[in-house]
């Protein structure tokens, strides 16, 4: 029996080949490992390791049982709405992707907090720039209260933040105040003004952050949307940037990845953009959990982080 990988987007394929191939044989197993398309004995897969992966390239494995994301997302493989009831679909949960993740989000809460960027232009003109007021007030919501937003709404709690979390279950997180479900989502809002998007992408979910949400938000607010670009109406953004609905934007997730070189985000005053940097799976915190996953699924036992196909997440 076999893995195969499918990400044609991604360069290191020859590196998380090798490692699952040694992790496997580590945990007790020899198991090979192919890169597609060059999968020499098709029926022998049981388990296909995805990113990105063309959707159609999984039916040319009859034995196929299990689907695992080579990330915490699995809107790429969800989208596909033919999979066979009985494959079972996982995905990465790791703390140092968590931390990342969360370093990512602390840097850009704290900059925005102490007006970190209005510093290098004043000093580029020379301008001492004190003022009464360094710090804007701010009080932090966070969509999504899973893996991710859970880890940042502590870490925020701990530094003194007002934090309110909204999801679709209501949470108990100490000094976090949960909203749950659409009725709740329009007082979420009146409570905060730094939104943070760390939903996953489904049908419910898609286009979530648009002109609607916006005019319901805090005037001013600070938007973070590091999730998944389809969460985002981009013409709505920039409806609610000019009309002051948003004050600003930090983008690390894009409709279209990479950002068109011609995209109207680039050159706004009002949106900061990283590159899909805000947390990357390492695939050494990744591949033991991939293959223990194949382990327990070859012995027919329950999967970690197994996504609801439902749910879609
Ligand atoms: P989880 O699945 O652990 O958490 C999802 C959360 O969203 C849950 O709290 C869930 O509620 C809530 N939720 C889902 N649908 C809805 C809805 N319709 N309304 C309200 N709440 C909803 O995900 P993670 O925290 O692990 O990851 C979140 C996303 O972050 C990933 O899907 C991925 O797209 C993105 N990501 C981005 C990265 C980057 O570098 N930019 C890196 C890693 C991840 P409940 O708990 O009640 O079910």
């Amino acid at each position: 029996m076999a893995i195969v990988l499918i990400a044609p987007k991604k360069n290191n394929l020859k590196y998380w080949q090798e490692k699952l191939r040694e992790e496997a044989s580590r945990q007790g197993e020899e198991v090979p490992v192919w890169v597609w398309p060059e999968v020499p004995e098709p029926e022998k897969i049981k388990m296909a390791v995805v990113w990105k992966h063309p959707h159609q390239s999984l039916y040319q494995f009859p034995e196929l049982r299990l689907v695992s994301s080579m990330g915490a997302g699995v809107d790429h493989i969800m989208q596909d709405k033919n999979m066979p009831s009985h494959w079972q679909i996982t995905r990465i949960v790791d703390e140092q992707l968590t931390r990342s993740m969360s370093n990512y989000l602390l840097a850009a809460v704290l900059g925005y907090h102490k007006r970190m960027e209005e510093y290098p232009l004043l000093q580029q003109q020379n301008k001492w720039g004190y003022s009464d007021e360094p710090e804007r007030p701010i009080r932090i919501g966070i969509l999504g209260m899973g893996t991710l937003g859970t880890d940042i709404a502590r870490k925020l709690v701990a530094l003194g933040f007002p934090v309110s979390g909204y999801s679709h279950s209501r949470k108990e997180v100490p000094g976090v105040r949960s909203f749950a479900g659409q009725p709740e989502l329009l007082d979420f809002l009146q409570q905060v003004n730094v939104l943070i998007c760390l939903l996953p992408l489904t049908s419910e979910t898609r286009g979530f952050l648009n002109l609607q949400l916006f005019k319901n938000c805090r005037k001013g607010t600070f938007l973070i949307n590091v999730a998944r670009g389809e969460h985002l109406v981009e013409d709505d953004l920039l409806q609610a940037l000019e009309k002051g609905y948003i004050g600003t934007a930090l983008l690390d997730v894009f409709q279209k990845e990479p950002l068109p070189e011609v995209h109207p985000f680039w050159n706004h005053p009002s949106i900061l953009i990283t590159p899909h940097i805000a947390s990357v799976t390492q695939p050494d915190a990744a591949i033991p959990q991939i293959i223990a996953n194949y382990l327990r699924m070859m012995a027919g036992e329950k999967l970690q982080n197994q996504v609801d196909r439902q749910k879609e997440y």
